[in-house]
């Protein structure tokens, strides 16, 4: 049984992830910060198709309840890794920097930056030793191309970028890959506030994303297929220009 931790597995692009990683075997850890109702939607719709999940609620910005939260899955799981993590929970809280306040900007970067970091460093020893594994990152168009009203989100998903591509030239030689992916506007509560009739125009497909699409270049980066891509971000954006 290979294990797969999803952050942010509740809702939107996370729950999309969590079953499609079911759908080909894996055993899926659904993180999530608050709504547990969404948390056992998502357990539920694997459980449905055949699959096996559990919940694991931890906030990804907090390093001690992260901390504990592998500490206490480890102790019920003697003989297992996590094998394939996905970095996926973020939060964009946008404004003009002009008016941005520090709460705003820590946030952000708190939750989609170092929230990468400490849930990652942990999990990376097994993956090490077992010589095996798969970190898988959602960033942001924002992050590549830089959107104005986001200059935290931006930093914060570049960052991650930056990342990515450092932490995967460090531990390719242990067969673990890291890589990102970076969705354009897809359709989940992050972008319920967004006018779709109005920003489609923008995009050659005409229209947002859907959540599997995103799921399913991640489903891809997770398999044994994808052992010889690292250090790579994928965007997902309808072709819309990065
Ligand atoms: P969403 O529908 O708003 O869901 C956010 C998820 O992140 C929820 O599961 C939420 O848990 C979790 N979360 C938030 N803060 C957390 C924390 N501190 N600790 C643990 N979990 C936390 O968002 P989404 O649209 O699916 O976005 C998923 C990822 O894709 C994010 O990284 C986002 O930046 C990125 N992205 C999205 C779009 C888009 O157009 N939607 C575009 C580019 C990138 P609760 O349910 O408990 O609140």
């Amino acid at each position: 049984m290979r294990y797969a931790l999803i952050t942010g597995g509740s809702r939107g692009i996370g729950r999309a992830i969590c079953i499609a990683l079911a759908e080909v075997g894996y055993s899926i850890i659904i993180n999530y910060m608050s709504n547990e109702a969404a948390a056992m939607e998502t357990k539920k719709c694997i459980e449905e198709k055949g699959g096996s999940a559990e919940l694991l609620p931890f906030d990804v910005s907090d390093g001690e309840a992260v901390d504990q939260a592998v500490l206490s899955w480890t102790e019920k799981h003697p003989d297992d890794y996590i094998a394939i993590l996905v970095n996926n929970a973020g939060i964009r809280l946008d404004t003009m920097m002009i008016f941005m306040q520090d709460e705003q900007w820590n946030n952000v970067i708190n939750t989609n930056l170092y929230g990468f970091f400490y849930i990652t460093r942990r999990l990376l020893k097994d993956m090490l030793t077992k010589r095996f594994g798969r970190i898988i990152n959602v960033v942001s168009l924002s992050g590549i191309k830089g959107l104005p009203g986001q200059t935290n989100y931006s930093a914060a998903k570049a960052a991650v970028i930056g990342a990515t591509k450092a932490l995967a030239q460090e531990v390719g030689v242990r067969k673990v890959t890291v890589n990102a992916v970076a969705p354009g506007f897809i359709t989940s509560d992050m972008t319920k506030d967004l006018d779709e009739n109005t920003l489609k125009s923008m995009i050659p497909v005409g229209r947002f994303g859907k959540p599997e699409e995103v799921a399913a270049v991640v489903e891809f980066l997770a398999s044994e297929k994808a052992a010889y891509i690292t250090g790579e971000v994928i965007s997902i954006n309808g072709g819309l220009y990065t």
